[in-house]
């Protein structure tokens, strides 16, 4: 049984060697803060990105330094790379020449059609997709002066795009319709998922900080996804770039579409609680940050609640009176001191993992 409706059908492109769209798993990306052509300080965090989960990254490029710094962070990173593109179609051009594994252009500020067609000819030579990335804050002046920063505007710029892309026959093409609010988003992409089978790319952009932006990625990509519509994600947060991959993996994880790593479980903790719970939880997080293993693990702080989650986890341990209780699969294994418990529990951690990679 699922609360998720049917995903709805859409064509299948590739970014690099990244499907997306059909029926392939909603892909998860994120863009890069870094300034482009700062080689190292590029390649490093989309290396932080990629250990996270990400598999699709973003870069800017502001410039033409921007744009040739691509063909050198191509050799040296594993994931395919999107090149950002605002204003300058040139800058398109020379991003593709570099290596770049797709475009994201906003037609809205590249202006006339015949630029729009020279990123497509040029992206058909190299064989990439181009995102048509429709932002409520920057549509094309004659649409805003009709219809203002709407989502039916927003459709309206997108299917305008798609069909001067379809007309040179480029078919490669992936859409997002971006607001920074969740109404705006959710209605864009309900209306654009029917009048089109161009696969989605799916966010709500400016989102803001950990908690706004958390809160409006996870409403409005949930309600999508969960409506069966978005073929990849992306979380935009005013922090590391690497959070916005770990919210789009719970994302994932909370609608059972797809899951990586760890499923850590814990109680907020209350009265009853008489161990050092939040340390005990922030230090295992910590821990298993980079853990690929599906494994479900139980931090609880009493007896009261915390052995039957802790059972029904992998590993997990309920709190005592200055010490916890070790479960695995549903066994007690042993009593552990609360100065060793995240100790003992990554221990076991660490065990399953190997038991697993041996299976
Ligand atoms: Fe309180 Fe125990 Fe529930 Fe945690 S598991 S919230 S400590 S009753």
């Amino acid at each position: 049984m699922t609360f998720i409706k049917e995903r709805q059908k859409t064509r299948k492109i590739s970014v690099g060697n990244i499907f997306v769209g059909g029926e392939e798993p909603v892909a998860i990306q994120s863009m890069t803060n870094t300034y482009t052509q700062d080689i190292t300080a590029t390649v490093d965090q989309i290396a932080a990105l990629t250990r996270a989960g990400c598999e699709i990254v973003r870069v800017a490029v502001p410039d033409m330094d921007a744009a040739l710094a691509i063909k050198e962070i191509k050799k040296q990173i594993e994931i395919p790379l999107i090149a950002d593109i605002h204003f300058d179609y040139k800058l398109a051009i020379a991003s593709a020449h570099a290596g770049a594994d797709g475009l994201r252009i906003n037609p809205g500020n590249i202006g006339a059609t015949h630029k729009i067609k020279a990123v497509a000819d040029c992206a058909k030579s190299h064989g990439i997709p181009i995102r048509v990335g429709v932002n409520a804050g920057s549509l094309e002046k004659e649409i805003l002066a009709t219809m203002g920063p709407t989502p039916g505007a927003m459709v309206e710029s997108a299917l305008r795009n798609i069909a001067i892309l379809e007309d040179l026959g480029f078919y490669d093409i992936k859409i997002s319709l971006k607001a920074s609010d969740v109404e705006r988003t959710v209605e864009a992409y309900r209306l654009i998922s029917k009048r089109t089978d161009v696969p989605l790319h799916v966010g709500v952009t400016e989102a803001g900080g950990l908690y706004a932006g958390i809160t409006k990625s996870a409403i409005g990509i949930g309600m999508l996804l969960a409506e069966g519509i978005g073929d990849t994600i992306r979380v935009s947060l005013t922090r590391d770039p690497v959070e916005e991959i770990r919210v789009g993996w719970e994302i994932l994880r909370s609608l059972k579409i797809r899951k990586r790593g760890p499923e850590i479980i814990s109680c907020p903790t209350c009265g009853r609680c008489k161990i050092n719970l939040f340390d005990i939880a922030r230090t295992v997080e910590d821990a298993l940050l980079n853990c690929t293993t599906d494994i479900k693990v139980a931090i609880m702080g009493c007896v009261v609640n915390g052995p039957g989650e802790a059972r029904e986890a992998d590993i997990g341990i309920a709190g005592g009176d200055g010490m916890g209780i070790l479960f695995k699969k549903g066994e007690v294994v042993k009593k552990v001191n609360q100065d060793r418990l995240v100790e003992v529990l990554l221990q076991e951690v660490r065990q399953y993992e190997s038991e697993q990679s041996h299976n």
